[in-house]
């Protein structure tokens, strides 16, 4: 009973929560217009930083200070545009290699393994995105620069301690996820599927590139959860820039086709992973399964990841069912061979 009602107030709380987010954000895009050069720097010299803060700086701000005292806001922010696009250009590179070598070694950890794409459709796929990234993100990074200054995402110094960073990212990484299960679930339904979602699930079989792979509608939609965390706790600017590269890399890896036994982040607990998300794309349109994005206790809760659960004891069956057989014909040849000797 007690579990039911945390439940039912998990259920509720969050998506007002989440709503009231949204709101907030929706306000600053239409009532605030802040200059794009103003800086968040109060300090004009290290000297004077170090007489506010009452302390040396340390080596990371004496670097911060250099790099940004002179930069407009704007232009800090804008270096998150240019990191996604580094990222998703060369991060899923050697995984497009490994798809192409198809060295046998690597096989056995391909998450479909009876399926190899062209480096056409790898190169499609890269121009596809970039497109999509000039006509939806570079926008999105123009227009959402007042959200950013208006939910205080600061520049300036000092900067923020590791455990303030983790603790944040951690925050930002529970929100973004639980938004991102509803609203991929509601792009389940038909019409969200026909117009927008159907795009993302033209690979059953995905690749690192394929990460952000889908209707510009849904970059900008599913985009939004990843900004609710930094709306309800801000930080520093860095803090955000790492966070949108580390929502990048994880979207890569869960899209890469490979489940490797030893990716760090197998140690994560309920993170969901390649195998996980490969899932959701190779059941295709039809998919009520597996809708979170980076962990499983949302499909769990929800009772969404039924379709995986059975897929997965049954191929278990199946590989000890087929691992008995072959100890079974071993068992054969080798006495056929003993009474050959005799
Ligand atoms: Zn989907
Ligand atoms: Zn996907």
């Amino acid at each position: 009973m007690g579990s039911q009602t945390s439940l039912s107030f998990c259920t509720l709380f969050l998506p007002v929560a989440a709503a009231t987010t949204y709101f907030r954000l929706l306000i600053s895009f239409l009532s605030i217009s802040l200059p794009l050069s103003s800086s968040m720097l109060p300090f004009q010299t290290m000297h004077e930083a170090e007489l506010a803060l009452g302390r040396t700086l340390t080596f990371a701000e004496r670097l911060w200070f250099r790099y940004s005292a002179q930069m407009p806001d704007f232009l800090l922010y804008s270096h998150n545009t240019f990191f996604l696009f580094l990222f998703f250009s060369l991060v899923p590179l050697p995984l497009t290699l490994m798809e192409h070598i198809n060295s046998k070694p690597l096989q056995k950890y391909k998450l479909q393994p009876k399926v190899h794409l062209s480096p056409q459709t790898f190169f499609k796929c890269y121009k596809d995105v970039i497109k999509v990234f000039i006509l939806a993100v570079g926008p999105l990074q123009l227009f959402s620069y007042p959200a950013i200054k208006w939910i205080g995402i600061r520049t300036g110094l000092p900067l923020p301690s590791g455990w303030e960073v983790l603790l944040q990212l951690v925050v930002y990484v529970l929100v973004e996820d639980y938004g991102h299960y509803w609203i991929h679930r509601l792009l389940h339904c038909r019409w969200g599927y026909e117009k927008i979602h159907r795009v993302h699930h033209e690979f059953t079989a995905p690749i690192g590139f394929a990460a952000p792979y889908a209707h510009w509608a849904e970059v900008l939609i599913l985009g939004l959860p990843s900004f609710v965390g930094p709306v309800l706790v801000p930080g520093h600017m860095i803090t955000f820039w790492l966070w949108m590269v580390l929502r990048q890399m994880e979207a890569i890896e869960t899209h890469s086709g490979y489940d490797f036994p030893h990716s760090p982040t197998k140690y994560i607990p309920f993170y969901g992973g390649a195998e996980y998300h490969d899932y959701h794309h190779y059941v295709g349109g039809q998919s009520q399964s597996n809708f979170a994005s980076v962990f499983t206790y949302c499909d769990y809760i929800y009772g969404t990841d039924k379709g995986f659960r059975y897929q997965k004891q049954h191929l278990k069956k199946l590989r000890e069912q087929w691992r008995r057989g072959e100890e079974n014909r071993e068992k054969y040849h080798s006495s056929g061979e003993d009474q050959k000797i005799k």
